[in-house]
């Protein structure tokens, strides 16, 4: 076959075909699909020539009529001879008749494809006809479509922004598919693979289940006597669930017919559905119910922010939302924080294993904490909300939670991934966590190793990261362990274990974390003990629900703290911080740099304290931070780099090795991105030193790391310059309304979204 160059530019050197993937097309079956697919070559260029065939002589007239196709095919021995590329799109059920009449004059070069809804039976009708499915033969399927029959209904646009799902054999030229993919992304498409077996089931789920149930509500309520009435007076609902039963009867019996094996799997699946929901409303069974359509619509949600690529489950990498702050802002006023994000997590799992109904009033609204209510949602729990930050969780009890029916997607929350690990070595069934590509490269073998000694079956990837593979049923014992790095998530996750194993268990850091699972276990009347730098635990029985106030996000709260120390005329309150001690790190740095912070109003709740922080402009000095403040203060020292960066005199920061394997290397980035911002920084193994000085504009890359970004954009408020800070999506994983909350406390940020194509 004749290939091209790829995309040549235009020169007097070429010859036309340069400018072509391909020379010749020939679509067998000239109907909505191949109209569209022969309209969408012609118009980019893919192929110098498309011909079309079709059994239907009115077809191809009307195809080179509407300028589908370049030309009719009059014979077909030359035609398929002259092709380089050959698509069918004609039913599935007549791939294998379509394949023999090809047969005697197809070149071995030739690429064949197809575009059939399923895919087992296309390899089938090639095994038939070849007696093997021939190396060049990619078979390929459009997830795109429409209700509609026919040439007349061709759309080049039809495939854009629309995934195509080739699913090569083992046997298949490489050439020959990424042929087939560069044609599709050609169209606009989105390229998937996948294998024979798995496309089938999942269209079988996706696709076929909900066409058939399209037409058997349409054909029921039809057979009804006041079957006209209904249809006049049908609503919105019954024409949006049923546009799809005006689809091609034919196509849609072949395609029963054709994956017939997982198509009656998913209609068992969705029948018992269907029953579980009839006897619920039979019994009155309210809460059974409502649990239905809670978890319905959360999963509904979750899917559609996969889609458009904005939830945890997407990978956060594929928009890309850049930050663009003006010089010259000062700071004033109340500043709202969400609710503490380590709080939210572990509350969240604490209500799930309670017996009975929770009320969590302030939780955050991140990404990363909805990933933990997404996992626990996909175990069985109910839960409402979060509506303004209160989520009400019916609790299924301590051994309640349930198999998901797949892997636990935790997008780039490393607090979900560790807490739960934990949580799920104890449990009866196995799981699969899995996170985006920031998440899998994060340490989880620090988790895997304690949990492991207390007998629980888990294996990391290659590299030491997710997916997290957990073996269910295992008998833990209770276990002694000297946690080799302070890290509050490996400890809570080593705690959460140790409430379903045999025996007590004691943790010793070798630095004070944070102690939020302790508060919260202790509140709930958990056998727990701490002195000094170790926990002990006992396990547990059954675990009550409870009422809950989150405080306000210290680490949220400490890019305003810094704002308005480093920016003249500021002065701002922030109210209802949780100011537990051992994330007062940052305040304490602050402070002996000469930072004025003043708590008031100092409070208890729900064994945390919280208070409210007020703060206004005052000179820094450099100092060398003291290790003890290390370990508490850990997620803010992007941002009290930054302070550094203001402050007279050499700040030196020792002991920050952990800050390598934060969502970022957190060292580097700061390190290129303040020296970007003219600012004289050296970059140690395990710390900085870095010079005060004068911030200048620029443009920095926060490389993805929420807690980065913002820092760069306290960095804003009094460089000379307007700073440009790219890779701020996942800001949203802990601090969504950063931007709005900021802008309307005197920052002046603005942000701005790219797509990035993939
Ligand atoms: P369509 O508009 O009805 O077109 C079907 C084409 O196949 C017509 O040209 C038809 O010829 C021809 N054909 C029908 N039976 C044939 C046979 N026994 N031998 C030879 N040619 C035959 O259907 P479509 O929607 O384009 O579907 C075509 C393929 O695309 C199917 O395999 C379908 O599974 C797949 N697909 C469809 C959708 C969708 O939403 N519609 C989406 C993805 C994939 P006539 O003109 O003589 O009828």
């Amino acid at each position: 076959m004749s290939i091209a160059k790829e995309n040549p530019k235009k020169s007097p050197g070429h010859t036309a075909d340069d400018f072509f993937m391909v020379r010749n097309t020939l679509i067998i079956g000239l109907g909505m699909i191949g109209g569209s697919l022969a309209k969408a070559l012609k118009e980019n260029g893919f192929s110098r020539t498309v011909v079309g065939f079709d059994r239907s002589q009115q077809a191809v007239e009307l195809g080179v009529q509407m300028g589908v196709i370049d030309r009719g095919c009059q014979d077909i021995k030359s035609a398929v001879t002259e092709a380089d590329l050959i698509i069918l799109a004609v039913p599935v059920k007549a791939t294998a008749k379509v394949l023999a009449m090809l047969k005697p004059y197809l070149n071995a070069e030739t690429i064949v494809s197809d575009v059939g809804s399923t895919k087992g039976s296309v390899i089938a009708a090639a095994v038939e006809v070849f007696g093997t499915v021939p190396a060049n033969f990619i078979p390929a399927h459009p997830i795109a479509g429409s209700e509609k029959s026919g040439v007349q209904s061709a759309n080049s646009q039809l495939f854009v922004k629309h995934k195509v799902i080739i699913t090569p054999h083992s046997l298949a030229s490489q050439q020959a598919t990424q042929m087939i993919a560069r044609m599709w992304q050609s169209t606009g498409a989105e390229i998937l693979q996948m294998d024979v077996k798995k496309h089938d089931e999942v269209l079988a789920a996706t696709s076929h289940l909900p066409h058939l149930l399209a037409f058997s509500l349409v054909d029921s309520l039809a057979q009804e006597s006041e079957s006209l009435d209904i249809f006049r007076y049908a609503a919105g609902g019954f024409r949006d669930f049923t546009r799809i039963a005006a689809s091609d009867p034919t196509m849609w019996s072949d395609v029963c017919g054709a994956n017939k094996h997982a198509v009656l799997q998913q209609i068992e699946i969705f029948s018992k559905g269907l029953n579980r929901l009839k006897q619920a409303i039979e019994a009155d069974d309210e809460q059974s119910i409502k649990g239905i359509f809670i978890r319905a619509r959360a999963a509904r949600e979750h899917f559609g922010k996969m889609l458009t690529g904005t939830a945890y489950a997407a990978d956060s990498q594929q928009k890309n939302i850049s930050f663009f702050i003006e010089p010259n802002s000062v700071l004033k006023g109340q500043i709202k924080v969400p609710g503490d994000k380590s709080i939210s997590h572990r509350a969240i799992i604490f209500a799930a294993l309670g017996d009975g109904i929770s009320e969590i009033n302030g939780f955050l609204n991140s990404e990363d904490s909805m990933a933990t209510v997404q996992a626990l949602r996909d175990m069985g729990v109910v839960i409402e909300g979060p509506h303004r930050g209160q989520l009400k969780v019916y609790g299924v009890g301590k051994d309640g939670l349930c198999p998901p029916s797949g892997d636990l997607c935790l997008g780039n929350s490393g607090t979900s991934m560790r807490l739960l690990t934990g949580l799920l070595a104890a449990q009866k069934f196995s799981t699969v966590l899995s996170g985006d590509h920031s998440l899998s490269s994060r340490p989880m073998e620090r988790i895997a190793e304690p949990l492991r000694k207390m007998g629980a079956e888990i294996s990391t990837s290659e590299n030491g990261g997710a997916p997290i593979h957990i073996k269910g049923g295992q008998t833990l014992q209770g276990i002694d362990y000297v946690m080799p790095i302070a890290s509050a998530q490996v400890k809570s996750s080593i705690m959460l274990a140790a409430l379903y194993a045999q025996g007590s268990s004691s943790i010793t850091q070798p630095a004070n974390t944070r102690n939020h699972t302790e508060v919260l276990m202790r509140t709930l009347g958990i056998d727990i003990e701490v002195t000094d730098k170790t926990v002990t635990i006992q396990p547990c029985g059954q675990l009550p629900s409870f009422t809950l106030a989150i405080p306000g996000d210290l680490s949220s709260a400490a890019f305003f703290i810094v704002g308005a120390t480093i920016c003249i005329g500021s002065n701002v309150v922030l109210k209802g911080i949780g100011v537990n001690p051992t994330r007062m790190g940052v305040i304490h740095i602050l402070k002996l740099m000469g930072a004025q912070i003043v708590l008031q109003n100092h409070r208890e709740i729900n064994g945390e304290a919280v208070a409210d922080i007020q703060v206004e402009y005052s000179t820094l000095q450099g100092i060398k931070i003291p290790r003890q403040y290390v370990s508490t203060a850990i997620d803010e020292f992007p941002v009290i780099f930054v302070a550094a960066s203001c402050a007279l005199g050499i700040t030196k920061i020792n002991g920050l090795s952990e800050l390598r394997h934060k969502e970022s290397d957190r060292i580097k980035v700061m390190v290129e991105g303040l020296r970007a911002l003219g600012i004289n920084i050296k970059e140690q193994n395990d710390g900085v030193i870095i010079e005060g000085g004068q911030l200048q504009g620029g443009i920095v890359d926060s490389k993805g790391d929420h807690r980065t970004a913002m820092a760069f954009a306290i960095a804003g408020l009094i460089a000379r310059g307007p700073i440009e800070i790219s890779n701020c999506s996942p800001v949203a994983t802990s601090f969504p309304e950063f931007v709005e909350n900021s802008a309307k406390a005197g920052l002046r940020i603005r942000k701005e979204e790219a797509n990035v194509s993939s």
